[in-house]
């Protein structure tokens, strides 16, 4: 198959379907990680398709999400600032942090800018000598190497008014954090895609083999969805749990060698609190001393924030997989994308928005018809 669109036919995922449904015999708990995933999942109703005895259960696979609300109040800190510029991706924009959002701060004057890359941001800072241009850098493995790239050029050309808001996180210490907690109900992961196109697959065996769980390499069209489920799920039949790579079109063993080289010179791995969940140790990357001028939190003086999370918003829950967004009572009514109590609501890629947009009005099986594709 060459195009997207075969990736969604019709036919092929009720053969994978059906396949699924023959094979399993119990009832089977599947997470997928990623949050573009689980917006796939939701859109296309697979969840809805598959047997009742598959489950699948949403991860804290949004960078958005995930990032800790003192990161959010350290941006709003910066970004308030008359001598600095601060970029971000859009989707941080709307984003609250305690009391207010990086919105509010361009309200209230702020120089809060919008960039599609953070080398946009770099030519800022070259086109603004006299002002300090900051980058607000998220993620997980995919956004980390062009993040990692900007800070590695800004120090070879020598940008001194360029630096960066670094709050990147890790998958495997997160798969660790959930398979570790008692409340854990995961058998099997789907296992991000583009994560492991960039970083390989070598970190999941030792996962894989210490939790006894399936862990299979997963895209995010529906049929590649489909495939890691009837992947998993053979394997939880057949008692094996071994890692697969379901996604081989992107993804190859080794993972992306270039991109891992500039990880390791630019960022070093840390502990990182992950919102919502709490502290899960080496699940993060900052940069390195090596690179340390260009640390905004270094540059800025930013610590003893004081933060406080909105008490009705249950996204820790959802983003461990414990609550389904439309069990959360703020869902819908206090709570919108427009209204957003907490970040899962606002991100394209978070579990609460995904339900907004594709399950809010109508859950009767002639609109979970028109939802799906299949
Ligand atoms: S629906 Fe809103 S309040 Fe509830 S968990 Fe999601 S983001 Fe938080």
């Amino acid at each position: 198959m060459k195009y997207i669109d075969e990736f969604q036919d019709p036919d092929l995922a009720r053969r994978l379907l059906d396949e699924i449904h023959s094979t399993v015999t119990r009832p089977w708990a599947l997470m997928e990680v990623c949050g573009g995933q689980t917006h796939s999942i939701i859109r296309h109703g697979i969840d809805q398709l598959l047997p009742d005895q598959v489950e699948l259960i949403h991860g804290p696979g949004c960078p958005v999400c995930v990032t800790p609300l003192e990161v959010i109040d350290k941006a709003l800190e910066i970004a308030s600032r008359p001598e600095v510029i601060f970029c971000s991706f859009g989707d941080m924009l709307r984003v609250p942090g305690t009391g207010r959002d990086l919105f509010q701060v361009r309200g209230e004057g702020g120089d809060v800018r919008v960039v599609y890359s953070p080398l946009d941001a770099l030519r800022v800072a070259q086109q603004n000598p006299a002002r300090q241009v900051v980058f607000f850098g998220i993620g997980f493995e995919t956004t980390a190497p062009p993040n990692a790239m900007t800070v590695y050029q800004a120090r070879k050309l020598g940008i001194p008014n360029f630096s960066m808001l670094v709050s990147h996180v890790r998958v495997p210490p997160a798969i660790e954090a959930i398979m570790r907690s008692p409340q854990c109900r995961v058998q099997g992961f789907l296992a991000a895609g583009h994560v492991c196109s960039v970083m390989g697959i070598d970190e999941y065996p030792e996962l894989a083999e210490r939790h006894r769980v399936p862990i299979v390499v997963t895209g995010f069209e529906p049929l590649d969805v489909l495939e890691g489920v009837r992947r998993t799920v053979a394997q939880l039949e057949r008692g094996e749990h071994t890692v697969d790579n379901a996604y081989a079109r992107a993804v190859r063993p080794e993972g992306n060698p270039a991109a891992k080289a500039m990880l390791e010179d630019v960022f070093e791995v840390t502990d990182r609190s992950w919102r919502g969940i709490g502290v899960i140790p080496d699940s993060g990357w900052r940069l390195s001393a090596k690179y340390r001028d260009y640390d905004a939190e270094h540059r800025f003086s930013v610590e003893g924030i004081r933060t406080e999370e909105p008490a009705a918003c249950r996204s820790g829950e959802v983003l461990q997989g414990l609550l389904k967004p439309h069990e959360c009572e703020a869902f819908g009514t206090v709570c919108t994308p427009r209204t957003p109590l907490g970040a899962t609501m606002v991100s394209s890629e978070g579990a609460c928005a995904a339900y907004y947009l594709y399950r809010r009005l109508d859950t009767t099986p002639a609109a979970r018809e028109a939802t799906s594709v299949v």
